[in-house]
C-alpha cells in the first residue's frame, strides 16, 4: 500500500467508522456466532499474493462485525465500559504513524516527555496528594501501563523487593548470605486484598511467586474490607510466622463497586506495620472507578492516599480514552527502579548516563513501550477537565435514574447495592421464595434478557445472591436508553414470575 493508496484507503475507513458509530445501536449488542464460527468462513491459507483494500473491508462487514461485542453501544451494560472517543482513536492513528520501541528517553524525547507532563496533569486534575507529582517532594511520578493488572503486577514486585531489601540491609557486606536471607524471607511473604479484591492481585501474587490471602467482606459493611477485618488477618498470619508486605485496597470493587475503608485500613498499618523497614505496601486499585476522582465532589477520597504507596485508574475504562491505557502512580519511583532496572551494553546514552532523563522501561515490566500519552493529551484537550466532569456525571446521573426505576417496583426488584459510582447491583424478588429460589428466579431472567439480544448486562453472586449488574456507563448512552433498558427487564422480569 503507497501513500496514495493509503490516503483512500483510510478516507473509507473512517467514513466506515463513522457510520459504524452513527447506527450502532441497531445492531444485536452482544455477538451469538458459534464458537469456531471464524475458521468455516476463513480460507485455510493466507493468501499467496496481495488483496486490494476494497476487498479486505469488504470482508469486515461479512466476517469481523458479527463476531463483535458492540461495547460502544448503548445497550451495553455489562462489566465496566471499555470508552471511546475520536480523539483518542486519532491519538492511535498518529502514535500508530509514530510507531517506536521508545524504551529510552532517547528512542524519542517526547513520549517519555508528554507521557509526565500528562501523568502531572491527571494527578492534579484527580487531587492525589503531591507525593505523586514528578515534581513532588517524595520523588514520586506517574506512568502509563497498559491494564490495571500490568500495573498491579509491577507495583507488587516493587513491593516484595523493597520489603526483602530492607528486611535484610543488615546482610549488605555479604551478598551470599544476603541472597539466601531474600530466598528464604521470601517463602514467607503475603500479599493481600479483599475478597471482592479483583484477581489482578492474586494474580500479581503468582507472578511473583508470593502467597495470597483475601480478606473477608461482610454485607453488613457494604462489601467493603473494613480496617478491623484487615488488622485480623495480619495478626493471624503473622502468628503462623508469615510477613504481610503488600495490599491492595479497592476504590470501586469489580462486582459491586465498594470503596474500601482507607482511613481504617491506613490507621490499622500505622499501629501494626508504621512506616519505615516492614511496612505494608498499599497499592489502591481504582481501575474503574477513580475516572469519578475528576469531580470535585469524589476528591475528598484522595485525602488519606499520602499514607499509601501506588495508585492506578484505567483511563480507557471510563475517561474517554481508548483500550489500553492505565494510568499508574507512584510516591517513590526509586522502588520502581531499584526493582525493574536492568542494564544492557546496547542501551548506553549520555542522557542516560546524566541522570537527567526518565527512561520509563524502567517502571515497566516490557521493555518496549507504546506512544499511549498522545491520545490522553488529545482527549484531555479535546474535552477539558469540564467536559469529562461532564461525562462522569451524566453517567452517574444515569444510575440514579435506573435505581430510581428499580425502586419504583418493589414488587419485582430489590437493590442490592448501589447505585454507586454508575453501578447498581438488583436481584428479583417474589415472596416467600428461599435464597435458592430467588437466585433461581434472578437467573432465569438474567438468561432471558442475554438471550433476547436488545441490552447486554453482566451478573454477580454477592453474598450469596446472584444479582443482575447495570452499568449504564457506555459512552453513547442518554435517559432514554436507561428507560428502555429497565422495561425490557420488567418485561422479562413480569414473564418469568408469571410462571414461577
Ligand atoms: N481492578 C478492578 C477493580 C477491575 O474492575 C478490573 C477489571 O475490570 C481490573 C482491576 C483489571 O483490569 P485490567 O483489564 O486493566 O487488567
Amino acid at each position: 500500500m503507497d501513500s496514495k493508496q493509503f490516503r483512500e484507503a483510510a478516507i473509507s475507513s473512517i467514513d466506515d467508522i463513522v457510520k459504524y458509530y452513527d447506527t450502532i445501536e441497531e445492531r444485536r449488542v452482544v455477538s451469538n456466532v458459534e464458537p469456531g464460527y471464524l475458521r468455516k468462513i476463513l480460507p485455510e491459507e493466507a493468501p499467496q499474493n496481495g488483496e486490494a483494500w476494497a476487498d479486505i473491508q469488504k470482508d469486515l462487514e461479512a466476517k469481523i462485525l458479527p463476531g463483535i461485542t458492540h461495547w460502544q453501544s448503548p445497550n451495553f451494560l455489562a462489566w465496566f465500559p471499555s470508552s471511546s472517543s475520536f480523539p483518542a482513536m486519532l491519538g492511535e492513528m498518529y502514535s500508530a504513524a509514530f510507531t517506536g520501541a521508545a524504551f529510552n528517553w532517547i528512542c524519542s524525547p517526547v513520549v517519555t516527555e508528554l507521557e509526565t507532563i500528562v501523568m502531572d496533569w491527571l494527578a492534579k486534575a484527580f487531587a492525589l496528594p503531591p507525593c505523586y507529582l514528578s515534581t513532588g517532594p517524595t520523588l514520586g511520578g506517574g506512568v502509563i501501563h497498559g491494564t490495571a493488572s500490568e500495573a498491579i503486577a509491577t507495583v507488587l514486585v516493587a513491593a516484595r523487593d523493597k520489603y526483602l531489601r530492607e528486611a535484610t540491609a543488615h546482610l549488605a557486606h555479604d551478598e551470599d548470605a544476603r541472597e539466601d536471607a531474600i530466598a528464604e524471607r521470601r517463602s514467607k511473604l503475603v500479599a493481600l486484598g479483599s475478597a471482592a479484591t479483583h484477581t489482578a492481585t492474586k494474580k500479581a501474587a503468582m507472578i511473583a511467586g508470593v502467597r495470597f490471602r483475601a480478606v473477608p467482606v461482610h454485607a453488613a459493611d457494604g462489601y467493603r474490607m473494613t480496617g478491623a477485618e484487615l488488622k485480623r488477618v495480619i495478626l493471624e498470619l503473622r502468628a503462623r510466622g508469615l510477613e504481610p508486605f503488600y495490599l491492595t485496597a479497592t476504590l470501586g470493587t469489580t462486582d459491586t463497586c465498594a470503596i474500601d475503608d482507607m482511613e481504617g485500613i491506613a490507621s490499622v498499618l500505622s499501629e501494626l506495620a508504621p512506616p519505615g523497614p516492614g511496612e505494608v505496601w498499599v497499592h489502591v486499585d481504582a481501575a474503574y472507578a477513580g475516572a469519578a476522582l475528576i469531580c470535585p465532589e469524589y476528591q475528598h477520597l484522595t485525602k488519606v492516599f499520602d499514607r499509601f504507596h501506588s495508585y492506578n485508574t484505567n483511563l480507557h475504562k471510563w475517561l474517554l480514552v481508548n483500550f489500553d491505557c492505565s494510568a499508574v502512580w507512584v510516591r517513590d519511583r526509586r522502588h520502581l527502579t531499584e526493582a525493574l532496572s536492568v542494564s544492557l551494553a546496547i542501551l548506553q546514552n549520555q542522557h542516560t548516563d546524566s541522570g537527567l532523563v526518565t527512561d520509563y522501561r524502567d517502571w515497566q515490566i516490557p521493555f518496549g513501550r507504546r506512544f499511549r500519552s498522545l491520545k490522553v493529551w488529545f482527549v484531555v484537550r479535546t474535552y477539558g477537565v469540564e467536559g469529562l466532569r461532564a461525562h462522569v456525571r451524566k453517567h452517574i446521573k444515569h444510575a440514579e435514574t435506573f435505581a430510581a426505576l428499580v425502586k419504583g417496583r418493589p414488587d419485582l426488584f430489590e437493590i442490592v447495592t448501589g447505585p454507586r459510582f454508575a453501578l447498581t447491583v438488583f436481584k428479583l424478588v417474589k415472596d416467600g421464595a428461599t435464597l435458592d429460589e430467588q437466585n433461581a428466579l434472578t437467573k432465569t431472567v438474567y438468561n432471558a434478557v442475554v438471550e433476547d439480544g436488545r441490552i447486554f448486562l453482566s451478573s454477580t453472586v454477592v453474598g450469596g445472591v446472584f444479582a443482575i449488574r447495570h452499568n449504564p456507563a457506555a459512552v453513547l448512552v442518554e435517559e432514554h436508553h436507561v428507560r428502555k433498558h429497565f422495561e425490557i427487564l420488567v418485561e422479562a422480569a413480569e414473564k418469568a414470575l408469571s410462571k414461577a
